[in-house]
Order: structure tokens, then C-alpha cells, then sequence
């Protein structure tokens, strides 16, 4: 059994969180998108906006499916504004203590039937699912970046997650032209276990003077096939988050293996968080 689906909340309308309401705007759901201040909604709806132009004129999307999906999309400030959902997607920042917070007062807000699926990306889902009274009806649902380019929803079952609701997520990945790939909920889950520490071992190459970003970057490219090295990679998700994802493999595992690189340290202490930031491993202020 799976349950019907037809709107859909989005908690975070950062880079992440814009880019589900654009995939699952086009895919005929109602959204409803929120996040702290009225100044990052805008510039989310302009980004999705932007987005879809980019599609009308690669000939992948028309102007009256761009103009019916942007009209499917409302924006709030408030929880409150979730309370008639039927899946609420959290992409907040990537710390435990605000998606704790955020969970609990939807949990007051939102009906017993309400499914709850964060895109976390390395948070325990069973931890974040216990906080509730429905764990039974919280599941991972862990969107790549850029989320309408890739394909892959890694969908991670927390140890209550029950089979209907894993089924129905599935399928709502499904019908936003997604592939859902499931794994147990263990910290980093797959991508991340995998792809983090590989970021950090190239920021230590960095750090001990191996070797130049760009060469890092290079050598990772022409190399391994690799279509984007792995710091370009760093910046464009994110230093903050990287460096968040570390910590909690770290912490998890309890293997010294982990432990996050110093200068990736010192570079989110600095602001230095990437392309969001306007600077990382590389300048973008001119971007
Ligand atoms: P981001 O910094 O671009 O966006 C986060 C948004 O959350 C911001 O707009 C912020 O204002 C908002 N926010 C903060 N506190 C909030 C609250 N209390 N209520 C509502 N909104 C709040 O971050 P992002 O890259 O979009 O990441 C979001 C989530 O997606 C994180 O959990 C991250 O780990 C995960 N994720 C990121 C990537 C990536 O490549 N960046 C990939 C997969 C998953």
C-alpha cells in the first residue's frame, strides 16, 4: 500500500531546497516552499525561475509548463504554512540542532499523516525520526546537487521507516524522473561515506603543499575521469557542509580516519564557504 501524494512542503529554499520545488513543481505537485526570511524566497523563486528559462531554451520545457509549474509553487516564513501537506522534504542547513527544532514544531503543526523525509546529508534519520511521534513516517530523502540535472535520490530508511512509506517516497522520486537507490541509515549513509573523504584527503594535499588546488583539481579530472575535481566539487556544495559531514562520519565512526582537515577547518571559520560565499578554494566574485 502507498499513500496518495499531491502536495508537497519544502523546509529550506537554499540551493538544495530551490532545486526540489523546481523538480517537483514540474512533476505536477503543489509546493509549498519556506525557509527564515522573505528576502531568500525571492531569491529562491528568481533561481527556479532562471532555471526553467534555461530549459525553455534548451527546448526541454514550454512556456506554459514553465508558467503552470512556478504557479504550482507558494512561499511562507512560517511551519505553520505546512500544516496541509502530505510530504514534507526538510533541506535546512546541515546541523542537527536546527532540523531537531524544525521537525518538533512540525510535528505540532502537521497532521498524523503528514510523511516526514529530510535531505540530510549525513544527520541520522532514526535519530531525527525519534524526535517526533511518527517515526514510522520519516524516511532520508537525499537529493544531489544540482537537483534538476542529477538523477540519483539516495533513500535511506530509518530503523523504523515503515515499508508503505518507503514505497510512496519511492514513487514520488520516481515521478520527479528520479532513480532511488536504497541504504540503511549509517553515518554518511553511501555518497557521503564515499565522496567525503576523498574532499578531505584532497584539501590535506592542499594543506601539507602536495600540491596546488588547481593541480588537486587536474590530476583528479584527467586522471580519473573525475568530470569535476574534487575541490571545485568542495566548493560548489559547500565548505560549511563539507566540513559538517566530516564531524558527524567522525564522531560516528570513531575512526581517526576522518578527522577533518585543518585548513577546511580555518576556511569555514574564515567565511570561506565556497561558491554560496563568493569564495572557497576559488574566487568567485565575479560569478
Ligand atoms: P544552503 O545553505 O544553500 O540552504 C539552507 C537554507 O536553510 C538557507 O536558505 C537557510 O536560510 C535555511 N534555513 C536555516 N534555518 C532554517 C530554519 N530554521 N527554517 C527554515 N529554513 C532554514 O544549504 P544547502 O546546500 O541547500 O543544503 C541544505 C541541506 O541539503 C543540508 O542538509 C545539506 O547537507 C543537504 N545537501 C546538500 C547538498 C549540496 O551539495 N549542497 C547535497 C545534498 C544534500
Amino acid at each position: 500500500m502507498t499513500f496518495e501524494i499531491r502536495t508537497i512542503g519544502i523546509v529550506g529554499a537554499g540551493q538544495m531546497g530551490n532545486g526540489i520545488a523546481h523538480v517537483a513543481a514540474l512533476s505536477g505537485y503543489r509546493v509549498i516552499l519556506s525557509d527564515i526570511e522573505t528576502s531568500i524566497l525571492e531569491r529562491a523563486i528568481a533561481t527556479i525561475s532562471r532555471n526553467m528559462d534555461r530549459q525553455v531554451k534548451k527546448g526541454k520545457l514550454d512556456e506554459k509548463g514553465r508558467a503552470e509549474a512556478l504557479g504550482r509553487i507558494t512561499t511562507t516564513t512560517h511551519l505553520s504554512g505546512h500544516s496541509g501537506t502530505d510530504l514534507v522534504v526538510e533541506a535546512a542547513v546541515e546541523k542537527y540542532e536546527i532540523k531537531e527544532e524544525i521537525f518538533r514544531q512540525l510535528d505540532a503543526v502537521c497532521p498524523p499523516e503528514t510523511i516526514f523525509a529530510s535531505n540530510t546529508s549525513s544527520i541520522s534519520i532514526t535519530k531525527l525520526a525519534a524526535g517526533t511521534s511518527r517515526p514510522d513516517r520519516f524516511i532520508g530523502m537525499h537529493f544531489m546537487n544540482p537537483v534538476p540535472v542529477m538523477a540519483l535520490v539516495e533513500m535511506i530508511r530509518g530503523l523504523d521507516t515503515s515499508d508503505e512509506v518507503f514505497e510512496t517516497v519511492r514513487g514520488v522520486a520516481e515521478s520527479m524522473g528520479k532513480t532511488p537507490v536504497a541504504c540503511n541509515d549509517y553515518p554518511g549513509f553511501v555518497s557521503n561515506r564515499v565522496l567525503m573523504p576523498m574532499i578531505n584527503e584532497a584539501i590535506y594535499a592542499v594543506y601539507e603543499g602536495v600540491a596546488t588546488p588547481e593541480a588537486v583539481d587536474q590530476i583528479m579530472k584527467l586522471g580519473m575521469n573525475h568530470p569535476m575535481g574534487p575541490l571545485t566539487l568542495a566548493d560548489f556544495i559547500g565548505l560549511d557542509t563539507c566540513l559538517y559531514i566530516m564531524r558527524v562520519l567522525h564522531e560516528g565512526l570513531g575512526d581517526p580516519k576522518y578527522r577533518p582537515c585543518p585548513l577546511l577547518v580555518k576556511m569555514v571559520d574564515a567565511g570561506k564557504l565556497g561558491r554560496k560565499s563568493g569564495a572557497g578554494f576559488y574566487d568567485y566574485s565575479g560569478a
